[in-house]
């Protein structure tokens, strides 16, 4: 393990004293990757690494799929795809969920990236580049089947069918919807928005397709078409309900404990003394909170594991720091300096994000810059 494999630049810290230390497992990315290529059969996967891929980390992500040969990669923002391209070989493909703003589009083709073409107004931009550089440009057009966030709707289509010029003047790859409901295997919107893809492309010029993210992929290979785009999959987080594939965990979490007290009967603990003691109890406060994205919808809900053995959040979830209740420890085993599990083996990211009232990419996506990370098995 390459001590100087920290996450950010800016955190490379070689002094330590880091208040948790995130390890990310390459190697079951990886094997993740694998899986989802298996599943995915004739279809090409191309990886979402958007937001930091998730929080695990895109500098080092990118380049560990990359090696086991995917080569055509997601983000959401142009600014995250520029960055992208120096950290991937040129041979990779990446494309741009959220299309270009007015004006960007000549930056986007000078850095060969791939636009998601979501709107009449940014194909007329880009039909106009392709024409000015007599060059057919690389872009992916995004219908909207149902979700009404991105892509053109059902009157932007008639016009498109209308004047399908884009189809001559520029390299469309792809015709891609998303899916709104692709975690809940028995909602009918996924049915329904399977239709409505398959009756527009019967009126667009023959296309390569992609439609699933990762929950569309255990939907059915039905769902699969030509490309599917796998984010939260890849990370270890399985997205629907059945847990026909092992998905490998890639990320661990462990915060240190910076001090363990006694509080008396009646004490409070935390900011607004939420909860208060029933009767004496033992205390640690860990050097983890919300600043470091770990919810403080866990106040007097969540835990952390010490050796398999449950600690409950007790009190607010304060910026820095958490306190649990370790009354149930043996008194002197839970010392300052040690490490608790806060995801790993005993809590998974799912298990954090149901008893934080929200969803495995926000805990993901909001994992702490202050961190310590370990990369391992790269
Ligand atoms: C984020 C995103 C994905 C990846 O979704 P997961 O549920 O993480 O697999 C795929 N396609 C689009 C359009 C997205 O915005």
């Amino acid at each position: 393990m390459n001590r100087s494999s920290h996450s950010c630049p800016e955190q490379n810290l070689d002094g330590g004293g880091y208040g948790g230390r995130l390890t990310i497992d390459l190697g079951a990315l990886q094997h993740n990757y694998r899986l989802l290529v298996a599943r995915a059969g004739q279809a090409r996967v191309c990886c979402v690494v958007k937001a930091d891929a998730y929080g695990v980390g895109v500098h080092r992500v990118a380049p560990a799929l990359y090696a086991v040969g995917c080569r055509c990669f997601f983000v959401a923002q142009a600014v995250e795809a520029f960055s992208l391209r120096h950290i991937l070989p040129v041979a990779a493909d990446i494309g741009i969920l959220n299309d270009f703003q007015p004006g960007e589009a000549e930056k986007i083709a000078d850095a060969r990236l791939i636009p998601v073409l979501n709107s009449l107004e940014s194909i007329a931009e880009w039909i106009a580049l392709c024409r000015a550089r007599r060059q057919r440009l690389a872009a992916i057009l995004q219908l909207d089947s149902g979700m009404s966030r991105l892509g053109l709707d059902a009157q932007a289509l008639e016009r498109l069918v209308a004047d399908p010029v884009l189809f001559q003047l520029a390299d469309i790859r792809y015709i891609m919807s998303h899916l709104a409901c692709a975690e809940e295997k028995e909602n009918p919107q996924n049915q329904m928005q399977l239709d409505y893809l398959r009756r527009a492309l019967r009126r667009l010029p023959p296309t390569p397709v992609s439609f699933a993210n990762s929950g569309g992929l255990f939907l059915g290979s039905r769902f699969a078409f030509d490309m599917v785009r796998p984010g939260i999959a890849l990370y270890g987080v399985q997205s629907s309900q059945e847990k026909t594939d092992e998905l490998h965990p890639v990320i661990a979490l462990e915060a240190r404990v910076i001090q363990t007290r006694q509080v008396e009967a009646g004490g409070r603990v935390g900011y607004g003394g939420s909860y208060q003691a029933a009767s004496p109890m033992r205390v640690a406060t860990i050097a983890v909170g919300y600043g470091d994205g770990w919810p403080r919808t866990l106040s007097n809900i969540g835990a952390a594991f010490w050796q398999g053995i449950r600690l409950p959040v007790i009190g607010h979830v304060s910026m820095d720091s958490t306190t649990l209740d370790i009354s149930s420890l043996p008194q002197n085993t839970l010392k300052r300096g040690d490490g608790v599990e806060l995801i790993g083996a005993h809590q998974t990211v799912g298990d954090v994000a149901r008893d934080a009232g929200t969803i495995p990419y926000e805990i993901l996506t909001n994992l702490g810059r202050r961190y310590e990370r370990h990369y391992i098995n790269g």
